[in-house]
This record gives structure tokens, sequence and C-alpha cells, in this order.
């Protein structure tokens, strides 16, 4: 299944078309896409049914996160061993764990203002929260996860290093500097499409320029190792979010270092999710 924000309407997308939830479902399930989460197993029975749907055709910039106001916004960083090597940095033996503000978030497609002159890219998996997740094993942990969608982690190096301690949180929370989408992918669509969830390729590109190239077979801390570290210390609620780490390729990291321009189009990318396609304009 898949489930995302259609003009800030929760819809299902189908291989004919969007689905609008509220008016197929009669009014049972809402239009907001953010408050389905509170009611996962409920929807997902219903989505499932044998009913024939209206489909409509839409374009890609209608869509919007498919998560546009999670509660929690998990952020990980150095979640891969060779995105830790370039940025001179053991193997963490523990996930650093950060915050992207909810004010960043945005769709999949679009515009983003450069909020300065070293923003850069990082190309992230995005777990969703289906169900309340307080103290779950890793082995439970897939069971928590409503599905997987794609985000980027832009952040602005200038911001994000400054000070006597590194603010993560603040260079990574610009306005749009979290966008999401194109939708959310469950696992069991993942599954039968032949993917293995803990394996996916993912990557972005600069005007057509592969800049990140990876696979999250790679990741030092996978998703269930998340849910299970996180969970842990406190309970992960329907509607949060996890963004999972970058692999290698960051322009912080390239000699010299390369961030983004004026004019550049950045595409990121999930494979058996779908892309971001976001361009980029001087503040
Ligand atoms: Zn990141």
């Amino acid at each position: 299944m898949r489930i995302g924000n259609l003009d800030g309407r929760l819809a299902l997308f189908l291989d004919e078309g969007a689905v609008d939830v509220a008016r197929a479902s009669g009014g049972e399930f809402g239009p907001d896409p953010q408050e389905v989460f509170l009611r996962w197993d409920e929807f997902r029975a219903w989505a499932g049914g044998p009913e024939a749907r209206e489909t409509v055709s839409f374009a890609p910039e209608q869509l919007g996160a498919p998560v546009p106001r999670p509660g929690q916004v998990f952020a990980i960083g150095l979640n891969y061993r060779d995105h830790a090597a370039e940025a001179g940095v053991a193997v963490p033996d523990q996930p650093p764990v950060f915050t992207k503000f909810r004010g960043s978030i945005t769709g999949p497609r679009g515009a983003i203002v450069l909020a300065g002159e070293t923003v850069d890219w990082e190309v992230e998996l995005v777990a969703v929260v289906g169900r309340r997740a307080d103290a779950v094993a890793a082995d439970d942990a897939w069971d928590h996860v409503a599905g997987l969608t794609v985000g980027q982690d832009l952040s602005e190096r200038t911001v994000q290093l400054a000070g006597p301690m590194p603010q993560f949180s603040l260079g990574k929370s610009f306005p749009g500097f979290s966008p999401m989408g194109p939708w959310l992918v469950t696992i069991d669509e993942l599954r039968a499409g032949g993917l293995d969830p803990d394996a996916l390729d993912l990557g972005c590109a600069v005007n057509g320029e592969s800049v990140q190239k990876g696979t999250t077979a790679d990741l030092i801390f996978s998703v269930p190792e998340l849910i299970a570290r996180l969970s842990a210390v406190l309970p992960l609620e329907p509607g949060d979010v996890i963004f999972t780490g970058t692999p290698h390729g960051v322009g912080m990291a390239r000699k010299p270092p390369r961030f983004l321009r004026a004019g550049d189009e950045l595409i990121s990318t999930v494979a058996g999710i779908g892309d971001l396609n976001h361009r980029f304009v001087a503040g």
C-alpha cells in the first residue's frame, strides 16, 4: 500500500491513480494525512478491502509530505561506516540522535530557499511509526512501522558546526530542510515487490550528477535496532518519524567542499519508494 498527501488530503495511491480516503470511506476516515496513524490498524483493514474505488489522476506537484505534523522527529547521525569515515570520526558504538524541528518539513516537490552559503545534501530512508513502541525489541520492531518514505536531511553546515557544541538540530531545521515523500510505502508492499526493507538502494543527484549512492543494508544501526534503542528511552508514538542517517558523498566531505547553489536541482531516491525533486533558490 502507498498512502500520502494529495493537496493536503489523505490519499491512497493505486496504479490507476489516487483515491481520496475521506470521500471513498464516506467519512469513516478524515482527510488529515497525519491523523491516519492514530487508527493505523483500522485504516489498513479498510484500505485492503475488496471494493472498487474511484481514482483521480494527479500531478507530482500536488503531493505534500506524507507525514506533515509528526509529534516527534528523530534523526540519526553517522549511521553508515563510509559516511563516518568521510566525516573523520570513529564508527559510533551508539547512534547519535538529534531532531529536525517540525517547521522544517516540506513535501517531495518544489523550491527550497538556501539559508546560507554552505547548504548540503543528505539523502535518507525515513521510517514512520504506525503503532506505539515502548521498550520494543529489535525482533518486533518492524511490526511498529507503518511504512517507509524518502527524506532529505538538508543541513546548513556553518550553522550546524558553529559555537562550542555542534548545533545539529538547528542547522538542519531551516524551512524546507526536511522534505519527505513522495508517499509512504508499507513494508508488505515492499516485500511483495521483491524488495528487502533492510536493504534498499538510495542515492541523490545534483543537476543530474550522482553524488550519493548507497544501500540501507550498510546502516550501522538498522531500522529495527534504532526503534529498539530509541524506545528503550521513550515511547515512539504513531505518526512519529525517524530519519535514519545518510551514506557517504555529502558535499562537506568533498575536496574541495561543494554546496548547493541557487538554480541547482536535487533528486533524492530510495528504490521501491520513489523520489524527491527540489530546486534551490537564493535566500
Ligand atoms: Zn542526516
